[in-house]
């Protein structure tokens, strides 16, 4: 029986795609539809050059929108950089960090995120901490381990009594922009495997925290894998791209907090 402090998540990882102008577009064909969710909290994660402009679009409803990413200092000689306090200011409510493209793509360590989420909870923006396995890691059946590994390095820097506010999305690899989706199963398993890794650092805050499934999820399945006990919400790449497709999501996610 899932927590009812857990209020389920759907958020939309728009990556480098949406200008200003698109992610309005975006906004005044979803926010009508997103009146009716009241269920559940929906946030939007554009490019940082759309951040300000869209949580001011935004504002009158109570959709959030938050960073793909961050820099752990306060300031200093990080070209190209963003700090905690530059997303605070553009009004982001919370931050994406350790998504399986900046730790492939960019060299993003789990070194670096022991840094960035105190940081970010520091700052007050709500880290969405993305962890997961590539293919070979399931196949070779090391996903529990490797999620162990990436929650206790990259949850490090962190005091105990000082998580409640994060956000964990389980992110497999081989699930993300193929068009194959982690079963229902998979997703429950490998959630309540970090929701136990995550007890390991802090009891009383583990049972609360959202743990989201990421990879694939569309209309067509995010009912089914919303559904599981563990799996609060989801973090949506590809379909959160087109606003008729991401409310749908949405909506699936209301009618799971309906069950709840
Ligand atoms: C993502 O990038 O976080 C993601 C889940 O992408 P997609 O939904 O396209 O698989």
């Amino acid at each position: 029986m899932p927590d009812q402090a857990r209020r389920p998540l759907v958020a939309a990882n728009w990556k480098m795609q949406k200008t200003r102008a698109e992610a309005r577009a975006f906004a005044g064909s979803f926010v009508d539809g997103a009146a009716e969710l009241d269920a559940i909290d929906v946030v939007l994660c554009p490019p940082a050059t759309a951040l300000a402009e869209l949580g001011g679009t935004v504002s009158t409803t109570a959709i959030e929108v938050a960073a793909q990413n961050m820099h752990e200092a306060e300031s200093g000689a990080f070209t190209g950089e963003l700090s905690a306090a530059m997303l605070v200011e553009a009004g982001a409510w919370g931050v994406v960090l350790g998504h399986s493209e900046r730790r492939q793509l960019f060299g993003e360590t789990d070194a670096a995120l022991a840094a960035k989420v105190p940081a970010a909870l520091a700052a007050g923006l709500v880290p969405i901490l993305c962890v997961g396995e590539t293919e070979a890691e399931r196949d070779a059946e090391a996903t529990n381990a490797v999620l162990a590994r990436q929650i206790e390095a990259d949850l490090a820097g962190v005091d105990p009594g000082a998580l409640g506010p994060l956000v964990v999305a389980y992110e497999p690899i081989w699930a993300i922009g193929t068009g194959r989706n982690a079963t229902p199963k998979q997703a429950q398993d490998a959630i309540a495997h970090i929701r136990g890794e995550l007890a390991k650092h802090d009891p009383e805050a583990a049972a609360g925290i959202r743990i989201l499934y990421g990879g694939s999820v569309k209309p067509a399945n995010a009912a089914e894998i919303m559904q599981e006990p563990d799996v609060d919400g989801a973090l949506v790449g590809g379909a959160s791209l087109d606003p008729e497709d991401f409310l749908e999501i949405c909506k699936a996610a209301q009618r799971a907090a309906g069950g709840r």
